[in-house]
Protein backbone atom coordinates (compact mmCIF):
# COMPACT_ATOMS: atom_id res chain seq x y z
CA UNK A 1 0.00 0.00 0.00
CA UNK A 2 1.18 3.31 -0.72
CA UNK A 3 1.95 5.51 2.60
CA UNK A 4 -0.64 8.15 2.41
CA UNK A 5 -0.23 12.04 1.18
CA UNK A 6 -2.21 14.66 0.76
CA UNK A 7 -3.88 14.85 -2.32
CA UNK A 8 -1.68 17.97 -4.54
CA UNK A 9 -3.04 21.48 -4.94
CA UNK A 10 -3.76 22.26 -8.70
CA UNK A 11 -2.06 25.73 -10.27
CA UNK A 12 -4.38 27.66 -12.03
CA UNK A 13 -1.72 29.87 -13.45
CA UNK A 14 -1.44 27.02 -15.82
CA UNK A 15 -3.64 27.35 -19.13
CA UNK A 16 -3.99 23.37 -19.06
CA UNK A 17 -5.45 23.64 -15.69
CA UNK A 18 -7.98 26.98 -16.63
CA UNK A 19 -9.15 24.34 -19.46
CA UNK A 20 -9.44 21.97 -17.02
CA UNK A 21 -11.59 23.32 -14.56
CA UNK A 22 -13.92 25.03 -17.25
CA UNK A 23 -14.25 21.80 -18.89
CA UNK A 24 -15.10 20.63 -15.25
CA UNK A 25 -17.92 23.29 -15.28
CA UNK A 26 -19.24 22.10 -18.38
CA UNK A 27 -19.30 18.57 -17.39
CA UNK A 28 -21.32 19.99 -14.53
CA UNK A 29 -23.64 22.43 -16.93
CA UNK A 30 -24.32 19.28 -19.01
CA UNK A 31 -26.96 18.75 -16.07
CA UNK A 32 -27.88 21.39 -14.31
CA UNK A 33 -31.53 21.97 -12.99
CA UNK A 34 -31.82 17.65 -12.98
CA UNK A 35 -34.07 15.95 -10.18
CA UNK A 36 -32.48 13.72 -8.39
CA UNK A 37 -33.90 10.84 -5.85
CA UNK A 38 -33.59 9.54 -2.16
CA UNK A 39 -31.39 6.62 -2.17
CA UNK A 40 -32.88 4.27 0.34
CA UNK A 41 -31.29 0.92 0.51
CA UNK A 42 -30.07 1.28 -3.02
CA UNK A 43 -33.26 2.56 -3.76
CA UNK A 44 -34.32 5.32 -5.98
CA UNK A 45 -37.68 7.27 -4.07
CA UNK A 46 -38.96 10.18 -5.48
CA UNK A 47 -41.29 12.54 -3.52
CA UNK A 48 -43.58 15.20 -4.20
CA UNK A 49 -41.51 17.68 -2.07
CA UNK A 50 -38.17 18.88 -3.28
CA UNK A 51 -35.12 20.71 -2.27
CA UNK A 52 -34.00 23.45 -4.71
CA UNK A 53 -30.68 24.21 -5.08
CA UNK A 54 -29.72 27.50 -6.46
CA UNK A 55 -26.27 28.87 -7.65
CA UNK A 56 -25.60 31.47 -5.10
CA UNK A 57 -23.68 33.51 -7.90
CA UNK A 58 -26.61 33.16 -9.79
CA UNK A 59 -29.34 32.83 -7.71
CA UNK A 60 -32.08 31.87 -10.36
CA UNK A 61 -29.91 29.46 -11.81
CA UNK A 62 -31.20 25.57 -10.26
CA UNK A 63 -28.20 23.25 -9.94
CA UNK A 64 -30.54 20.41 -9.32
CA UNK A 65 -33.33 19.21 -7.32
CA UNK A 66 -33.69 16.76 -4.67
CA UNK A 67 -36.60 14.87 -3.34
CA UNK A 68 -37.53 15.42 0.65
CA UNK A 69 -37.55 12.71 2.90
CA UNK A 70 -40.14 12.25 5.01
CA UNK A 71 -40.47 11.32 8.63
CA UNK A 72 -41.66 7.66 6.89
CA UNK A 73 -39.06 7.43 4.68
CA UNK A 74 -36.69 8.06 7.57
CA UNK A 75 -38.03 5.17 9.21
CA UNK A 76 -37.46 3.31 6.78
CA UNK A 77 -34.11 4.07 6.08
CA UNK A 78 -33.45 3.29 10.20
CA UNK A 79 -35.08 0.02 8.79
CA UNK A 80 -33.07 -0.10 6.40
CA UNK A 81 -29.71 0.58 7.62
CA UNK A 82 -30.43 -1.25 11.03
CA UNK A 83 -31.05 -4.52 9.02
CA UNK A 84 -27.71 -4.05 6.68
CA UNK A 85 -25.77 -3.49 9.86
CA UNK A 86 -25.87 -7.24 10.33
CA UNK A 87 -23.85 -7.72 7.46
CA UNK A 88 -22.02 -4.41 7.28
CA UNK A 89 -20.15 -5.25 10.42
CA UNK A 90 -18.89 -8.41 9.47
CA UNK A 91 -17.40 -7.76 6.57
CA UNK A 92 -13.69 -7.45 6.30
CA UNK A 93 -12.05 -4.04 7.69
CA UNK A 94 -10.13 -4.06 4.36
CA UNK A 95 -12.99 -4.32 2.03
CA UNK A 96 -14.73 -2.07 3.72
CA UNK A 97 -11.55 0.21 3.14
CA UNK A 98 -10.98 -1.10 -0.38
CA UNK A 99 -14.27 0.55 -1.14
CA UNK A 100 -13.01 3.60 0.22
CA UNK A 101 -9.99 3.61 -1.89
CA UNK A 102 -11.62 2.88 -5.18
CA UNK A 103 -14.22 5.41 -4.42
CA UNK A 104 -11.23 8.08 -4.12
CA UNK A 105 -9.40 7.00 -7.56
CA UNK A 106 -13.06 7.49 -8.79
CA UNK A 107 -12.90 11.00 -7.44
CA UNK A 108 -9.38 12.15 -8.50
CA UNK A 109 -10.53 11.34 -12.30
CA UNK A 110 -13.67 13.56 -11.86
CA UNK A 111 -11.96 15.99 -9.32
CA UNK A 112 -12.42 19.04 -11.96
CA UNK A 113 -15.97 18.23 -12.50
CA UNK A 114 -16.61 18.10 -8.69
CA UNK A 115 -14.73 21.34 -8.30
CA UNK A 116 -17.45 22.49 -11.06
CA UNK A 117 -20.04 21.50 -9.07
CA UNK A 118 -18.54 23.34 -5.60
CA UNK A 119 -18.45 26.38 -7.97
CA UNK A 120 -22.00 26.36 -9.02
CA UNK A 121 -23.73 24.52 -5.88
CA UNK A 122 -21.50 26.13 -2.98
CA UNK A 123 -20.31 29.48 -4.86
CA UNK A 124 -16.31 28.25 -4.24
CA UNK A 125 -13.76 29.67 -6.36
CA UNK A 126 -11.71 27.43 -8.48
CA UNK A 127 -8.85 27.56 -5.62
CA UNK A 128 -11.26 27.17 -2.95
CA UNK A 129 -13.32 24.12 -4.64
CA UNK A 130 -10.12 22.19 -6.04
CA UNK A 131 -8.86 22.02 -2.50
CA UNK A 132 -12.13 21.34 -1.17
CA UNK A 133 -11.21 18.01 -3.79
CA UNK A 134 -8.31 17.54 -2.74
CA UNK A 135 -9.75 17.24 1.17
CA UNK A 136 -12.70 15.02 0.18
CA UNK A 137 -10.19 12.75 -1.36
CA UNK A 138 -7.89 12.67 1.04
CA UNK A 139 -10.57 12.23 3.93
CA UNK A 140 -10.84 8.66 1.74
CA UNK A 141 -7.69 7.91 1.39
CA UNK A 142 -6.56 8.62 5.02
CA UNK A 143 -9.33 7.01 7.16
CA UNK A 144 -9.32 4.18 4.69
CA UNK A 145 -5.46 3.05 6.06
CA UNK A 146 -6.52 4.23 9.43
CA UNK A 147 -9.22 1.35 9.65
CA UNK A 148 -6.48 -0.74 8.55
CA UNK A 149 -4.31 0.07 11.24
CA UNK A 150 -7.39 -0.17 13.40
CA UNK A 151 -8.31 -3.88 12.46
CA UNK A 152 -5.25 -5.39 14.32
CA UNK A 153 -6.27 -3.98 17.64
CA UNK A 154 -4.02 -2.86 20.57
CA UNK A 155 -1.92 -5.01 22.01
CA UNK A 156 -2.36 -5.62 25.55
CA UNK A 157 -0.73 -7.80 28.24
CA UNK A 158 -1.42 -11.43 29.33
CA UNK A 159 -0.66 -12.95 32.21
CA UNK A 160 0.92 -17.11 32.00
CA UNK A 161 -1.88 -19.26 31.18
CA UNK A 162 -3.97 -15.83 30.00
CA UNK A 163 -4.95 -14.63 26.37
CA UNK A 164 -6.35 -10.85 25.78
CA UNK A 165 -7.63 -9.24 23.19
CA UNK A 166 -8.58 -5.85 23.06
CA UNK A 167 -10.15 -4.92 19.68
CA UNK A 168 -12.51 -2.21 18.18
CA UNK A 169 -15.97 -3.19 16.67
CA UNK A 170 -18.60 -1.32 15.23
CA UNK A 171 -21.54 0.85 16.73
CA UNK A 172 -24.49 0.41 14.76
CA UNK A 173 -26.53 3.44 12.54
CA UNK A 174 -24.78 6.84 12.45
CA UNK A 175 -27.00 9.57 11.57
CA UNK A 176 -24.52 12.14 9.85
CA UNK A 177 -25.49 15.47 9.32
CA UNK A 178 -23.01 17.79 7.80
CA UNK A 179 -23.14 21.46 6.34
CA UNK A 180 -23.27 23.52 3.26
CA UNK A 181 -19.98 25.26 3.62
CA UNK A 182 -17.74 22.14 2.88
CA UNK A 183 -20.42 20.04 1.12
CA UNK A 184 -18.06 17.39 -0.21
CA UNK A 185 -15.03 17.24 2.19
CA UNK A 186 -16.77 17.64 5.29
CA UNK A 187 -19.85 15.25 4.11
CA UNK A 188 -17.43 12.53 2.48
CA UNK A 189 -15.17 12.36 5.21
CA UNK A 190 -17.79 12.43 8.17
CA UNK A 191 -20.01 9.47 6.31
CA UNK A 192 -17.06 7.32 5.41
CA UNK A 193 -15.13 7.26 8.58
CA UNK A 194 -18.50 6.06 10.28
CA UNK A 195 -19.07 3.90 7.23
CA UNK A 196 -15.28 2.08 6.84
CA UNK A 197 -15.48 1.44 10.58
CA UNK A 198 -18.24 -0.94 10.23
CA UNK A 199 -21.19 0.79 10.82
CA UNK A 200 -24.17 1.87 8.13
CA UNK A 201 -25.03 5.60 7.96
CA UNK A 202 -28.08 7.75 7.27
CA UNK A 203 -26.72 10.87 5.24
CA UNK A 204 -28.45 13.88 6.00
CA UNK A 205 -26.71 17.12 3.51
CA UNK A 206 -27.37 20.40 4.47
CA UNK A 207 -30.56 21.68 2.18
CA UNK A 208 -28.82 24.22 0.60
CA UNK A 209 -25.61 21.86 -0.18
CA UNK A 210 -27.77 18.46 -2.11
CA UNK A 211 -26.65 17.83 -5.13
CA UNK A 212 -22.73 16.93 -4.85
CA UNK A 213 -23.92 14.91 -1.66
CA UNK A 214 -26.12 13.22 -4.42
CA UNK A 215 -23.36 12.48 -6.30
CA UNK A 216 -20.64 11.31 -4.10
CA UNK A 217 -23.27 8.31 -2.72
CA UNK A 218 -23.26 7.44 -6.60
CA UNK A 219 -19.63 7.18 -6.41
CA UNK A 220 -19.45 5.05 -3.04
CA UNK A 221 -21.92 2.38 -5.45
CA UNK A 222 -19.22 2.84 -8.64
CA UNK A 223 -17.02 1.81 -5.94
CA UNK A 224 -19.01 -1.39 -4.81
CA UNK A 225 -20.50 -0.14 -1.48
CA UNK A 226 -23.44 -2.62 -0.63
CA UNK A 227 -26.70 -1.34 -1.05
CA UNK A 228 -27.79 0.01 2.45
CA UNK A 229 -24.73 0.79 3.75
CA UNK A 230 -24.96 4.45 3.19
CA UNK A 231 -28.80 6.00 2.86
CA UNK A 232 -29.09 9.29 0.97
CA UNK A 233 -31.90 11.07 3.05
CA UNK A 234 -31.92 14.78 2.24
CA UNK A 235 -34.78 16.81 4.68
CA UNK A 236 -35.35 19.35 6.90
CA UNK A 237 -33.47 19.87 9.79
CA UNK A 238 -36.03 19.94 12.36
CA UNK A 239 -38.29 17.38 10.35
CA UNK A 240 -35.96 14.28 9.71
CA UNK A 241 -32.87 15.53 11.77
CA UNK A 242 -34.64 15.52 15.36
CA UNK A 243 -36.68 12.40 14.21
CA UNK A 244 -33.33 10.53 13.51
CA UNK A 245 -31.55 11.90 16.66
CA UNK A 246 -34.38 10.95 18.95
CA UNK A 247 -34.63 7.51 17.29
CA UNK A 248 -33.84 4.38 19.64
CA UNK A 249 -32.06 2.76 17.30
CA UNK A 250 -29.77 5.85 16.34
CA UNK A 251 -26.19 4.59 17.96
CA UNK A 252 -24.24 7.50 17.05
CA UNK A 253 -24.16 10.98 15.37
CA UNK A 254 -21.84 12.70 13.69
CA UNK A 255 -22.59 16.38 13.22
CA UNK A 256 -21.04 19.72 11.90
CA UNK A 257 -22.62 22.48 11.96
CA UNK A 258 -23.71 25.34 14.18
CA UNK A 259 -23.47 25.97 17.78
CA UNK A 260 -26.86 25.91 18.62
CA UNK A 261 -28.38 22.70 16.31
CA UNK A 262 -25.40 21.05 17.84
CA UNK A 263 -25.92 22.20 21.78
CA UNK A 264 -29.84 20.68 20.94
CA UNK A 265 -28.42 17.67 19.59
CA UNK A 266 -26.71 17.10 22.56
CA UNK A 267 -29.94 17.84 24.45
CA UNK A 268 -32.08 15.58 22.71
CA UNK A 269 -30.08 12.75 22.22
CA UNK A 270 -29.13 12.53 26.12
CA UNK A 271 -32.76 11.52 26.29
CA UNK A 272 -34.26 8.12 26.74
CA UNK A 273 -36.70 6.84 23.58
CA UNK A 274 -38.88 3.87 24.69
CA UNK A 275 -36.71 0.55 23.07
CA UNK A 276 -33.64 2.57 23.57
CA UNK A 277 -30.83 0.27 25.28
CA UNK A 278 -27.28 2.71 24.42
CA UNK A 279 -26.53 5.99 25.46
CA UNK A 280 -26.10 7.58 21.94
CA UNK A 281 -22.63 8.51 20.99
CA UNK A 282 -22.17 11.73 19.64
CA UNK A 283 -19.71 13.65 17.36
CA UNK A 284 -20.34 17.44 17.13
CA UNK A 285 -18.26 19.75 15.33
CA UNK A 286 -19.71 23.49 15.36
CA UNK A 287 -18.81 26.76 15.25
CA UNK A 288 -15.62 29.04 15.85
CA UNK A 289 -14.58 32.83 16.05
CA UNK A 290 -10.90 32.31 15.18
CA UNK A 291 -7.99 34.79 16.13
CA UNK A 292 -4.67 35.95 14.49
CA UNK A 293 -2.60 37.36 16.87
CA UNK A 294 -0.04 39.36 16.04
CA UNK A 295 3.17 40.25 18.18
CA UNK A 296 5.35 43.16 18.02
CA UNK A 297 8.34 41.11 16.61
CA UNK A 298 7.18 39.87 13.91
CA UNK A 299 7.19 39.50 9.65
CA UNK A 300 4.40 42.33 9.90
CA UNK A 301 3.87 41.49 6.09
CA UNK A 302 3.24 37.67 6.86
CA UNK A 303 0.97 39.34 9.47
CA UNK A 304 -1.20 40.84 6.92
CA UNK A 305 -1.31 38.46 4.32
CA UNK A 306 -1.95 35.99 7.09
CA UNK A 307 -5.31 37.55 8.25
CA UNK A 308 -6.52 38.86 4.87
CA UNK A 309 -6.15 35.47 3.37
CA UNK A 310 -7.67 33.54 6.59
CA UNK A 311 -10.19 36.14 6.61
CA UNK A 312 -11.94 36.50 2.94
CA UNK A 313 -11.23 33.02 1.78
CA UNK A 314 -14.31 31.69 0.28
CA UNK A 315 -15.78 34.48 1.68
CA UNK A 316 -14.91 33.90 4.95
CA UNK A 317 -17.75 30.95 5.37
CA UNK A 318 -14.93 28.84 7.11
CA UNK A 319 -15.68 27.33 10.64
CA UNK A 320 -11.86 28.38 10.62
CA UNK A 321 -11.95 31.40 9.31
CA UNK A 322 -9.96 34.37 10.88
CA UNK A 323 -13.03 37.09 12.03
CA UNK A 324 -10.10 38.52 14.87
CA UNK A 325 -7.00 39.85 14.72
CA UNK A 326 -5.57 41.08 17.77
CA UNK A 327 -2.32 42.97 16.96
CA UNK A 328 -0.14 44.60 19.46
CA UNK A 329 -0.20 48.12 19.81
CA UNK A 330 3.69 49.16 18.56
CA UNK A 331 2.94 47.52 15.05
CA UNK A 332 -0.89 47.99 14.91
CA UNK A 333 -1.08 51.12 12.64
CA UNK A 334 1.70 49.58 10.12
CA UNK A 335 -0.13 46.09 10.45
CA UNK A 336 -3.61 47.71 9.68
CA UNK A 337 -2.97 50.05 7.21
CA UNK A 338 -1.28 46.70 5.02
CA UNK A 339 -4.29 45.14 5.60
CA UNK A 340 -6.59 47.69 4.02
CA UNK A 341 -4.09 47.87 1.29
CA UNK A 342 -3.92 44.15 0.09
CA UNK A 343 -8.25 43.44 1.21
CA UNK A 344 -8.77 46.59 -1.34
CA UNK A 345 -6.46 44.49 -4.05
CA UNK A 346 -9.36 41.54 -3.80
CA UNK A 347 -11.60 40.43 -6.57
CA UNK A 348 -15.28 39.31 -5.63
CA UNK A 349 -17.01 37.72 -8.67
CA UNK A 350 -18.68 34.81 -10.22
CA UNK A 351 -16.50 31.58 -9.88
CA UNK A 352 -18.17 29.53 -12.19
CA UNK A 353 -16.55 31.53 -15.42
CA UNK A 354 -13.77 33.20 -13.72
CA UNK A 355 -10.92 33.31 -11.17
CA UNK A 356 -11.60 35.69 -8.44
CA UNK A 357 -10.28 35.58 -4.88
CA UNK A 358 -13.81 35.55 -3.46
CA UNK A 359 -17.34 34.48 -4.95
CA UNK A 360 -21.08 34.69 -3.29
CA UNK A 361 -21.64 34.28 -0.14
CA UNK A 362 -24.55 31.19 0.29
CA UNK A 363 -28.09 32.42 -0.25
CA UNK A 364 -30.18 35.28 0.85
CA UNK A 365 -30.59 34.36 4.94
CA UNK A 366 -26.62 34.31 4.86
CA UNK A 367 -26.14 37.44 2.92
CA UNK A 368 -29.29 39.55 4.74
CA UNK A 369 -27.63 38.01 8.62
CA UNK A 370 -23.65 39.08 7.40
CA UNK A 371 -25.00 42.73 6.06
CA UNK A 372 -26.99 43.13 9.63
CA UNK A 373 -23.90 42.48 11.14
CA UNK A 374 -21.96 44.77 9.31
CA UNK A 375 -24.96 47.26 9.98
CA UNK A 376 -23.59 46.43 13.93
CA UNK A 377 -20.14 46.76 13.59
CA UNK A 378 -20.69 50.12 12.23
CA UNK A 379 -21.50 51.38 15.79
CA UNK A 380 -18.89 49.05 17.46
CA UNK A 381 -15.61 50.24 15.63
CA UNK A 382 -14.39 52.09 12.19
CA UNK A 383 -15.39 50.59 9.16
CA UNK A 384 -11.72 50.53 7.25
CA UNK A 385 -13.05 49.16 3.96
CA UNK A 386 -15.70 47.44 2.50
CA UNK A 387 -19.39 47.16 4.21
CA UNK A 388 -21.18 47.10 1.00
CA UNK A 389 -23.12 44.49 -0.65
CA UNK A 390 -25.22 43.39 -3.71
CA UNK A 391 -27.85 40.86 -4.01
CA UNK A 392 -29.37 41.68 -7.16
CA UNK A 393 -27.62 38.90 -9.37
CA UNK A 394 -26.06 36.62 -6.57
CA UNK A 395 -25.37 37.54 -3.14
CA UNK A 396 -21.85 39.26 -3.10
CA UNK A 397 -20.82 41.00 0.10
CA UNK A 398 -17.29 43.27 -0.26
CA UNK A 399 -14.52 41.86 2.17
CA UNK A 400 -15.13 44.04 5.05
CA UNK A 401 -12.51 45.07 7.96
CA UNK A 402 -13.25 47.10 10.92
CA UNK A 403 -10.52 48.67 13.13
CA UNK A 404 -10.07 49.66 16.67
CA UNK A 405 -13.37 47.24 18.04
CA UNK A 406 -13.69 46.46 21.75
CA UNK A 407 -12.66 42.75 22.35
CA UNK A 408 -16.15 42.30 23.77
CA UNK A 409 -17.63 43.78 20.97
CA UNK A 410 -20.56 41.82 19.15
CA UNK A 411 -18.52 41.65 16.01
CA UNK A 412 -15.69 40.42 18.35
CA UNK A 413 -17.92 37.85 20.13
CA UNK A 414 -20.63 36.24 17.63
CA UNK A 415 -19.77 33.83 14.88
CA UNK A 416 -20.82 36.11 12.05
CA UNK A 417 -19.78 33.28 8.79
CA UNK A 418 -18.58 36.10 6.35
CA UNK A 419 -16.58 38.30 5.24
CA UNK A 420 -16.11 40.71 8.13
CA UNK A 421 -12.95 41.40 10.09
CA UNK A 422 -13.04 42.80 13.20
CA UNK A 423 -9.55 44.56 14.68
CA UNK A 424 -8.35 45.96 17.86
CA UNK A 425 -4.85 46.11 19.60
CA UNK A 426 -3.56 45.34 22.76
CA UNK A 427 -1.31 46.58 24.86
CA UNK A 428 1.39 43.93 25.30
CA UNK A 429 1.57 39.47 23.80
CA UNK A 430 0.29 38.89 27.19
CA UNK A 431 -2.79 40.68 26.62
CA UNK A 432 -3.72 39.69 23.02
CA UNK A 433 -3.57 35.92 24.24
CA UNK A 434 -5.84 37.62 26.84
CA UNK A 435 -8.13 38.71 24.18
CA UNK A 436 -7.32 35.44 22.01
CA UNK A 437 -9.01 33.64 24.59
CA UNK A 438 -12.23 35.36 25.44
CA UNK A 439 -14.56 34.04 23.63
CA UNK A 440 -16.61 31.31 23.95
CA UNK A 441 -15.29 29.02 21.38
CA UNK A 442 -12.01 27.79 21.00
CA UNK A 443 -11.63 26.15 17.24
CA UNK A 444 -8.72 28.00 15.55
CA UNK A 445 -6.09 30.64 15.79
CA UNK A 446 -2.45 31.68 14.54
CA UNK A 447 0.00 33.90 16.19
CA UNK A 448 2.65 35.79 14.22
CA UNK A 449 5.75 36.24 15.75
CA UNK A 450 9.39 35.84 16.09
CA UNK A 451 9.68 35.73 19.45
CA UNK A 452 10.51 32.18 20.57
CA UNK A 453 9.47 32.70 24.78
CA UNK A 454 5.79 34.73 23.00
CA UNK A 455 5.18 31.20 20.84
CA UNK A 456 5.68 28.69 23.67
CA UNK A 457 3.59 30.79 25.74
CA UNK A 458 0.80 30.98 23.40
CA UNK A 459 1.39 27.16 22.98
CA UNK A 460 0.68 26.48 26.64
CA UNK A 461 -2.09 29.40 27.11
CA UNK A 462 -3.97 30.04 23.37
CA UNK A 463 -6.63 27.79 23.76
CA UNK A 464 -7.69 26.38 20.53
CA UNK A 465 -7.61 22.84 19.17
CA UNK A 466 -5.83 24.13 16.04
CA UNK A 467 -2.99 26.64 16.26
CA UNK A 468 -0.99 27.64 14.04
CA UNK A 469 2.08 29.84 14.41
CA UNK A 470 3.60 32.09 11.60
CA UNK A 471 0.87 31.22 9.29
CA UNK A 472 -3.06 31.60 8.46
CA UNK A 473 -5.36 30.00 10.77
CA UNK A 474 -7.38 28.02 8.08
CA UNK A 475 -6.41 25.32 5.60
CA UNK A 476 -5.93 21.89 7.72
CA UNK A 477 -4.87 19.09 6.12
CA UNK A 478 -6.08 15.59 6.47
CA UNK A 479 -3.70 13.57 7.99
CA UNK A 480 -1.52 16.56 8.67
CA UNK A 481 -2.68 18.62 10.80
CA UNK A 482 -6.30 16.83 12.63
CA UNK A 483 -8.89 19.48 12.53
CA UNK A 484 -11.49 20.42 15.91
CA UNK A 485 -12.10 22.47 18.30
CA UNK A 486 -12.42 22.77 22.01
CA UNK A 487 -15.65 24.85 23.91
CA UNK A 488 -18.38 25.68 22.41
CA UNK A 489 -16.41 24.94 18.95
CA UNK A 490 -17.43 20.97 19.36
CA UNK A 491 -16.46 17.84 21.30
CA UNK A 492 -12.82 18.34 19.65
CA UNK A 493 -13.13 14.81 17.85
CA UNK A 494 -10.32 15.53 15.75
CA UNK A 495 -11.19 14.81 12.07
CA UNK A 496 -8.42 14.04 9.82
CA UNK A 497 -6.52 12.64 12.96
CA UNK A 498 -5.48 8.77 14.16
CA UNK A 499 -7.61 8.74 16.81
CA UNK A 500 -10.88 9.55 14.58
CA UNK A 501 -12.29 6.12 13.29
CA UNK A 502 -11.70 4.72 16.62
CA UNK A 503 -14.99 7.44 17.99
CA UNK A 504 -17.11 5.65 15.56
CA UNK A 505 -16.66 2.19 17.50
CA UNK A 506 -16.30 0.54 21.01
CA UNK A 507 -13.24 -1.38 21.65
CA UNK A 508 -14.15 -4.76 23.41
CA UNK A 509 -11.84 -6.81 25.39
CA UNK A 510 -11.51 -10.69 25.60
CA UNK A 511 -9.94 -12.88 27.81
CA UNK A 512 -9.54 -16.63 27.47
CA UNK A 513 -7.75 -19.00 29.61
CA UNK A 514 -5.79 -21.02 27.90
P1 LIG B 1 -26.42 24.43 10.59
O1 LIG B 1 -26.23 24.10 12.03
O2 LIG B 1 -27.46 25.39 10.23
O3 LIG B 1 -26.74 23.10 9.77
C1 LIG B 1 -25.89 21.98 9.80
C2 LIG B 1 -26.69 20.74 9.46
O4 LIG B 1 -27.62 20.50 10.52
C3 LIG B 1 -27.55 20.87 8.19
O5 LIG B 1 -27.52 19.65 7.50
C4 LIG B 1 -28.91 21.16 8.74
O6 LIG B 1 -29.96 20.80 7.88
C5 LIG B 1 -28.91 20.30 9.99
N1 LIG B 1 -29.92 20.66 11.00
C6 LIG B 1 -30.53 21.85 11.21
N2 LIG B 1 -31.40 21.76 12.23
C7 LIG B 1 -31.33 20.48 12.70
C8 LIG B 1 -31.96 19.76 13.75
N3 LIG B 1 -32.86 20.34 14.55
N4 LIG B 1 -31.65 18.46 13.93
C9 LIG B 1 -30.72 17.87 13.17
N5 LIG B 1 -30.09 18.49 12.14
C10 LIG B 1 -30.38 19.78 11.92
O7 LIG B 1 -24.97 24.86 10.06
P2 LIG B 1 -24.58 25.34 8.60
O8 LIG B 1 -25.09 26.73 8.41
O9 LIG B 1 -24.90 24.30 7.60
O10 LIG B 1 -22.99 25.37 8.70
C11 LIG B 1 -22.27 26.45 9.22
C12 LIG B 1 -21.84 26.19 10.64
O11 LIG B 1 -21.07 25.01 10.69
C13 LIG B 1 -20.96 27.28 11.21
O12 LIG B 1 -21.32 27.53 12.53
C14 LIG B 1 -19.57 26.66 11.12
O13 LIG B 1 -18.64 27.22 12.03
C15 LIG B 1 -19.87 25.24 11.40
N6 LIG B 1 -18.82 24.35 10.90
C16 LIG B 1 -17.98 23.76 11.80
C17 LIG B 1 -16.94 22.93 11.37
C18 LIG B 1 -16.01 22.28 12.33
O14 LIG B 1 -15.29 21.36 11.92
N7 LIG B 1 -15.98 22.66 13.59
C19 LIG B 1 -16.77 22.73 9.99
C20 LIG B 1 -17.66 23.34 9.10
C21 LIG B 1 -18.68 24.13 9.57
Amino acid sequence: MIPYKHEAFTDFSLEENKRKIKEGIQTVEGYMGEEYPLIVGGERITTEDKIVSYNPANKTEVVGSVSKATRDIAEKAMNIADETFKTWSKIKPETRADVLFKAAAIMRRRKFEFSGLLAKEAGKTWVEADVEAAEAIDFLEYYGRQMLKLKEGYPVESRPGEYNQFNYIPLGVAVVISPWNFPFAIMAGTAVAAMVAGNTVLLKPASTTPIVSYKFVEVLEQAGMPAGVVNFIPGSGAEIGDYLVEHPRTRLISFTGSRDVGLGIVEKSAKLSPGQIWIKRTILEMGGKDTIVVDKEADLELAATSIVKSAFGFSGQKCSACSRAVIVEDVYDQVVARVKELTDELTVGVPDHDEHFMGPVIDGSAYKKIMEYIEIGKGEGELLTGGTGDDSQGFFIQPTVFKDVDPQARIMQEEIFGPVLAITSAKDFDHALEIANNTEYGLTGAVISTNRMNIEKAREEFHVGNLYFNRGCTGAIVGYQPFGGFNMSGTDSKAGGPDYIQLHMQAKTTSEML
